[in-house]
């Protein structure tokens, strides 16, 4: 049976990049070792990282005024590690709520300083982002922080929110390189890989060098970007097969066609499941069109129980992962870069069967 994996993260990758990896694993190609056993500071390891960075470069046409970093401690450490490093001295910074993980960067970055909510949209549940006249934003804020696309609720921002010249922080963990970038309009991005990118064990960081003189001396090492940054990301040991996982996806990404081609089969891929959501009476989207994620598809039932009986008969069919986030419950489809158009439809077979035979 063919398994088709819904998973939110780690999700699917593409099976191209797990065969290379699998077939290269012993012995990388001319070097007779496995990555897995060689030392960080090895010329084959600091080139293949290296190749990471310029085909990222390449794909999202990053500026040579931007770094790229790969860290650990998941896109979760970003959360404090942004204000440790860009709030100035007795500076403030604001910070957009648009679901559970901007609500958990919210959380941290007020145990490390002066943060303000200047939009948020809990009160609705989280069914759609603010939209510009909505957010009472500083402009003496050291940065504007908010979160691209909310894995949870289904929702993504149609565009960046307008910041004026404060620099424009953004976790964008579930649908980075999803679609083209302009990454100019931004300070930092930041984007934990297991979701559109990799394996887990990496955090792809994205900063602009004027930002990289904000992080203060006292800062221990290891939380400090301009650390990671003088240390070309290998001030300690890197996660070199993260990094690794992550160059293969890029590389992959960059077979397909690039990220105006990925959006085109994203879209084209969400399309199909939407469309089936507002077609029916039975299953009940969750976000607002206009905001809806193209990597998140999130509905209901008609009740709970119907909702446990979909996702244990879509998993005995070969549909896995497809239960919500535990903290809104209902069904989730996450349908990431790697995630085939095959499977969507698979997956609307199977909704139309459900709800003719339970409907
Ligand atoms: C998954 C996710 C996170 C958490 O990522 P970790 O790497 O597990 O820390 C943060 N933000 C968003 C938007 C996510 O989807």
């Amino acid at each position: 049976m063919t398994i088709y994996n819904f998973a939110a993260g780690p999700a699917t990758l593409p099976a191209a990049v797990l065969q290379e990896a699998q077939r290269d694993l012993t012995e990388l190609p001319g070097v007779g070792m496995s990555l897995l056993e060689m030392s960080h500071r090895s010329k084959p390891v600091v080139d293949m990282i290296d190749r990471a960075e310029d085909d990222i470069r390449q794909l999202a046409g990053i500026p040579d005024n931007y770094r790229v970093l790969f860290l650990q401690g998941g896109a979760s450490l970003q959360f404090s590690m942004v204000p440790m490093n860009l709030l100035t001295p007795n500076g403030k910074a604001d910070h957009i709520v648009t679901g559970n993980f901007a609500n958990l960067a919210l959380q941290d970055a007020q145990k490390v300083g002066d943060i303000r909510v200047a939009g948020s949209t809990e009160e609705s549940n989280f069914d759609h982002v603010p939209s510009q006249d909505e957010l009472d934003l500083d402009p003496g804020a050291d940065y504007v922080h908010f979160t691209g696309n909310n894995t949870i609720y289904g929702t993504e921002w149609p565009a960046e929110p307008d910041v004026g010249d404060v620099p424009l922080v953004a976790d964008l963990s579930s649908n980075i390189f999803s679609k083209p970038i302009d990454v100019t309009k931004y300070g930092l991005i930041y984007a934990g890989a297991q979701k559109n990118l990799g394996a887990a064990g990496v955090t792809l960081v994205l900063i602009r060098d004027d930002l990289l003189e904000r992080s203060p001396e006292s800062l221990p090492a290891m939380l400090s970007y301009s650390v990671h940054a003088k240390g070309k990301s290998a001030h300690n040991t890197p996660p070199v097969f993260s990094i690794y996982i992550l160059g293969l996806v890029v590389k992959w990404l960059a077979e397909q066609g690039g990220l105006e081609h990925m959006e085109h089969q994203n879209q084209g891929k969400a399309k199909v499941l939407y469309d089936e959501l507002d077609s029916s009476e039975f299953f009940r989207g969750h976000a607002h069109s206009g905001h809806r994620s193209p990597m998140n598809v999130t509905f209901r039932l008609p009740c709970p129980e119907l909702e446990t009986q979909f996702a244990g008969e879509a998993t005995a069919e070969g549909l896995v992962e497809l239960k919500g986030h535990r903290s809104v419950g209902g069904i989730r489809a996450s349908i990431y870069n790697a995630f085939p158009m095959e499977g969507v439809r698979v997956l609307v077979s199977f909704m139309k069967e459900f709800e003719r035979t339970h409907g």
